[in-house]
């Protein structure tokens, strides 16, 4: 008889993983392993990372232009089948997957079941679309006698180099829309989180994509990364992460004497919600909660600057104090735990630094309680202060705080112009039951995902294509019906 899902993932808590280098189908162990070790507890360690060194990369690179010629002739189909099959694989490892990313990421058990929902629902949907896109040319009018049809095709190999905070369904995503394209893939997960992603490449040349086709170069960004985008053996960068990293990205590739590079870059967020007077307050505070706090606010989604309409501004204040008393900070693998901790030592500082400015600057409206053993994790309690300007905040701030701003009815447009200037545009919430209000603001806010009366977070692969503009990234949107063109090139064939 099957345990339920709960005891199933407690079951692998005192498993212990490796990630090394998979080039060319076989794994590598290269220099020495480093530890890793689960954020909530540093004293835990979860597995091992060697890290891929300059000669895996270039075996790597060759191997996959070596292959790619053939895998872009495998008919889609195939290609779909083997997302399928992927897919499959990953519902089968669901517990043991749900266990590595709350113990490697930190996640609660709720933001981990949908983390690996979420993977399993980009290898269907890929495989779906690409069926659709790839599967017969589109034949075009001409000249009596002659054939033309249009079709698309892999572009070459394709860098795929993803952040944390996902670290199973982002890299998932970014993956298999390489791969169905018709490319081969070097994949090159955040250093945080190597673990999950050789766990998955495991279960993805198990379901049938050859070793040359898929390979795992892990190991720190900034070692590695290099490495790959400035390789003129490359066609194509899937980069998700933060805004800085992508300029470097660019940069990397602009200096290459080599065939202009396709970059796709989903990146940072300064995410605003809009309150009116109009709304109802009780659904804001659920919403705005959700939204600043959900995953230690680590998503890209997340709320960080709330406008809130003077007029309502304390009874909003006052709700959010109470919600965020209810929070509970603490050991994600713990079912009474609201808040998990943020990744590392580093983006605990980084959080602390912050939160230390602000209560210099701006007013504290309400903080979270840490947990009382909270010292041996990279905890950072929720807390909210209230600013003047959206510009006091000169970056994204990756973490559980929010900025609240009052602003007056007439104030609007000043309002949409702060969020404007900032240059990011990835998701903005609004809540009013003015209907001519919301759509005044959403047709003035240059963002990718608007969100009306409702939270900001959680994007759903086929249903909410998520991805943004300006700072934010290039698009298409992920899980949308075109993201899958950006990975491939168009070709025409004309017959006489
Ligand atoms: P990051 O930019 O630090 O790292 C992302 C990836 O880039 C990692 O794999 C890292 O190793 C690699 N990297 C670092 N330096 C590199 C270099 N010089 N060349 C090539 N690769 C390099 O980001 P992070 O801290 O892992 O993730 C958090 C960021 O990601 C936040 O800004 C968040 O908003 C953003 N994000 C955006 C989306 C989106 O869909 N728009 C989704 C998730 C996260």
């Amino acid at each position: 008889q099957r345990l339920p899902l709960q005891q199933q993932v407690a079951g692998f808590y005192k498993q212990r993983w490796q990630a090394c280098p998979i080039v060319n189908g076989s794994a590598m162990e290269t220099g020495t392993a480093l530890p890793v070790r689960a954020p909530q507890d540093r004293a835990i360690q979860v597995g091992s990372l060697f890290e891929a060194d300059s000669e895996t990369v270039a075996q790597a690179i060759q191997g996959a232009q070596q292959a790619f010629p053939r895998w872009n002739g495998t008919p889609v189909k195939e290609r779909s089948a083997a997302l399928e099959r992927a897919a499959d694989l990953l519902e089968t490892h669901r517990a043991e997957l749900i266990a590595l990313c709350q113990l490697e990421a930190g996640k609660t058990l709720q933001d981990a079941i949908d983390e690996v929902r979420e993977a399993v629902d980009f290898c269907r949907y890929y495989a779906v679309q690409a069926r659709q896109l790839f599967g017969t040319p589109v034949t075009l009018d001409g000249p009596t006698g002659e054939t033309n049809e249009l079709y698309l095709q892999g572009r070459g190999v394709f860098v795929c180099i993803s952040p944390w905070n996902f670290p199973l369904a982002i890299f998932t995503g970014q993956v298999m829309a390489a791969l169905v394209a018709g490319n081969c893939v070097l994949a090159k997960p955040a250093e945080q989180t190597s673990l999950i992603a050789a766990r998955a490449v495991t279960l993805f040349h198990q379901a049938g994509i050859p070793g040359e086709v898929l390979q795992l170069v892990p190991g720190e960004g900034r070692r590695i990364g290099p490495l790959l985008t400035a390789h003129a053996g490359i066609t194509g960068v899937a980069f998700t992460g933060s805004t800085e990293t992508a300029w470097q990205i660019n940069r990397s590739l602009a200096a290459r004497n080599a065939p202009i590079a396709t970059l796709v870059a989903e990146t940072g967020g300064q995410n605003a919600m809009i309150v009116d007077s109009t709304a109802l307050p009780e659904q804001v505070i659920q919403d705005v909660v959700a939204s600043a706090f959900t995953s230690a606010g680590q998503r890209c989604s997340a709320l960080r600057v709330l406008f809130v309409q003077e007029d309502v501004a304390d009874r909003i204040l006052d709700l959010l104090r109470g919600a965020m008393a209810e929070l509970t900070v603490g050991d994600p693998c713990h079912l009474e735990s609201d808040v998990g901790p943020v990744i590392d030592e580093a983006a605990r500082r980084t959080l602390q630094q912050h939160i230390s400015e602000m209560r210099q600057q701006a007013r504290l409206i309400a903080e979270t309680p840490l947990p009382p053993d909270g010292e041996a994790g990279c905890f950072v309690a929720p807390v909210a202060f209230e600013i003047k300007r959206m510009d006091q905040l000169d970056r994204e701030h990756f973490g559980p705080v929010l900025h609240v701003i009052r602003f007056k009815a007439a104030g609007l447009d000043e309002v949409i112009s702060q969020i404007n200037q900032a240059g990011y545009g990835l998701t903005l919430g609004i809540h009013s039951r003015n209907e001519t209000t919301s759509r005044y603001i959403e047709s003035r806010v240059r963002v990718g995902n608007v969100y009306i009366n409702r939270n900001q977070i959680g994007a759903v692969v086929g249903v909410q294509p998520f991805g943004g503009l300006g700072l934010s990234g290039t698009g298409p949107k992920a899980g949308g019906p075109h993201y899958l063109l950006r990975f491939a090139t168009e070709r025409t064939r004309t017959i006489n």
